[in-house]
């Protein structure tokens, strides 16, 4: 196990040279599995467009439109909150076909 050094002798790691640059980095390049939105199921509640981390989820006039592959990680949270019966947003293998 290393040495657990005092912060102040800990080494600078990288740093942002500009702000608002967030979304230049591609998270989706992480993902193992992906939301699959499901129009016909949506009742559009939007509760996915509040939860998601990524601000992953597109919407339009106030209503959901899909999903932003290049930034959703596939954490899942979009599938879990959604609340129709049956879901809108199923999860789903990176491989699987986008439909
Ligand atoms: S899987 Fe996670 S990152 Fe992707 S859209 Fe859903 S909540 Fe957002
Ligand atoms: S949470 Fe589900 S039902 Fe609500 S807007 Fe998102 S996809 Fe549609």
């Amino acid at each position: 196990m290393s040495k657990l050094l005092p912060w102040r002798e800990v080494p600078s790691a990288g740093w942002l040279e500009e702000k608002g640059n967030a979304e230049e980095y591609e998270t989706g390049d992480w993902r193992t599995i992906k939301p699959i939105w499901l129009k016909e199921h949506c009742i559009q509640c939007l509760r996915c467009f509040v939860y998601c981390p990524d601000s992953a989820i597109t919407a339009e006039n106030g209503r959901v439109t899909g999903v932003d592959y290049k930034h959703c990680k596939g954490c899942g949270i979009c599938a879990h909150e959604c609340p129709s019966k049956p879901k809108a947003l199923e999860m789903v293998a990176e491989s699987a076909d986008e439909l």
